[in-house]
């Protein structure tokens, strides 16, 4: 027998009493003493309903206080304390993993913020508090920027562009550089994950301090060397074939090596994150006619060269540094094209990016090659890039240069056709003409 019929049996069985000894009886007493019995049967529900009532109102949801109760509450009630137990243990098992996994990301030395929907501070781990002076007790709920408050930060923060890491000073509490990496996640949340680089910034600087400072030194005595031995050959003050061989060749070495030092030293300079990008008007056509100029010299009639100047928009950014981007892009186009090769240089405008390109018919590059040019000293043909006084780090110097002026290079190359350099400048940088005289 199911519970509903267990609890109206008293009932049926009290009203069939009733209507019996209402028979033999006065009726009304015996309605009056059914009613009676009928209210209290009510008041006790009612009663049992308002203890449940409470319990849930004001009870710690422990098995343990659930009421008390015979026939069909004490079924029910059995039921609840069953419910109550089992989501006590599984509230326990979730507690536990919840600790474990807060020791786990404490013990990391990364530093992790989950910030919400508007990058407020939800919660972060013991690393992220040392790294960004933070105390989750007090900080919970504030806004990311009103504890990081750097410019760069924030701006990064709304660009949402992620996909690069952020590189923060932190000087405020320590000297460290912090680099900052953003995941966006679920419904607009954010985790932020901070590591400290400073070490590792600080080993980049040695290498490359070293570097510059090994070329700085060399750059004199290569420079001494070669003025003697160039006066040498000159003033033919050597006898015989072999010795001015002798000295040629220690000459074109010397010259090799002046430039492998100019160009360290132009990569240095590049890197140098303390060297701000000098931002003048750099008038490309005036430029590029004189690089046109170079070019035809240093091709020296063996090539068909053109200047093609669609457009006289100006650039803004390093005169210098664009110079020896271009530079590097001609030279490799009329060393990399054999005689009679075509090369044309362009300069244009698509979508108001700034566009320079050159185009040569020369020897090409397999694609496998392509994404590797501008590693410093990667070269497809080690001893052709030498012969024809390549140093290897031509292409470095124009991708430096290019991320410094948030430019980008795109290569397209067919072995034996020839290849294309192309350079995208963004529209904030292209600026219109000034005088132009067509
Ligand atoms: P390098 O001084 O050796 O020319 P770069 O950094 O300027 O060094 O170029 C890297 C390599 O890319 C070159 O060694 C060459 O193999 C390849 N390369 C660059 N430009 C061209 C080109 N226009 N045609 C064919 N190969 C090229």
């Amino acid at each position: 027998m199911n519970t509903f019929w267990l609890s109206l049996a008293p009932i049926l069985w009290l009203t069939i009493i009733a209507a019996l000894t209402g028979m033999i009886f006065d009726t009304a007493i015996v309605l009056g003493l059914y009613s009676i019995i009928l209210l209290g049967i009510v008041i006790y529900h009612l009663h049992t309903l308002y203890c449940l009532d409470q319990w849930l109102r004001h009870s710690d949801y422990s098995y343990s206080t659930v009421p008390d109760r015979s026939g069909l509450w004490g079924v029910v009630f059995a039921r609840l304390a069953r419910f109550v137990r089992r989501s006590d243990k599984e509230r326990l098992g979730l507690n536990i993993s919840l600790e474990r996994l807060q020791r786990a990301t404490s013990a990391l030395p990364e530093g992790i913020v989950i910030l919400g929907d508007k990058d407020q501070i939800e919660w972060c781990n013991s690393s992220a508090e040392l790294h960004l002076g933070l105390n989750l007790g007090m900080d919970a709920g504030q806004h990311i920027s009103r504890m990081v408050r750097q410019v760069r930060f924030v701006a990064y923060l709304d660009a949402g562009d992620f996909s690069k890491p952020f590189l923060l000073n932190q000087t405020r509490f320590r000297d460290t550089l912090l680099s900052i990496q953003i995941v966006p996640y679920g419904d607009r949340e954010k985790l932020l994950i901070s590591r400290d680089v400073t070490r590792f910034e600080k080993l980049e600087i040695m290498r490359r301090d070293f570097v510059a400072n090994v070329s700085h030194e060399l750059r004199t005595p290569l420079t001494v060397i070669g003025g003697f031995l160039e006066t040498l050959l000159e003033e033919n003050k050597v006898s015989g074939d072999m010795e001015k061989n002798a000295l040629r060749l220690m000459f074109d070495q010397a010259t090799r090596m002046r430039r492998l030092v100019e160009d360290l030293l132009t990569l240095s300079r590049l890197e140098n994150a303390g060297n701000n990008l000098a931002e003048e008007k750099v008038d490309i056509v005036k430029l590029l006619q004189e690089l046109y100029q170079e070019a035809q010299s240093l091709s020296a009639g063996r090539h068909t060269i053109s200047l093609d100047l669609v457009s006289h928009a100006m650039l803004l950014g390093s005169e210098d540094e664009l110079r020896s981007a271009f530079e590097n892009l001609i030279s490799n186009a009329v060393r990399y094209t054999p005689e009679n090769g075509v090369i044309s240089l362009n300069w244009t405008v698509e979508n108001g990016k700034g566009l320079f390109y050159v185009q040569d018919s020369g020897i090409g590059i397999e694609p496998n090659h392509i994404p590797r040019l501008t590693e410093r000293f990667y070269r497809v043909d080690r001893s052709r890039s030498r012969e024809t006084g390549g140093t290897g780090l031509g292409l470095a110097i124009v991708k430096h240069v290019l991320n410094r002026h948030q430019a980008s290079m795109e290569i397209t190359s067919q072995p034996g056709a020839g290849s294309i350099f192309r350079m995208w400048f963004p529209e904030s940088r292209v600026l219109p003409a000034e005088n132009v005289t067509e």
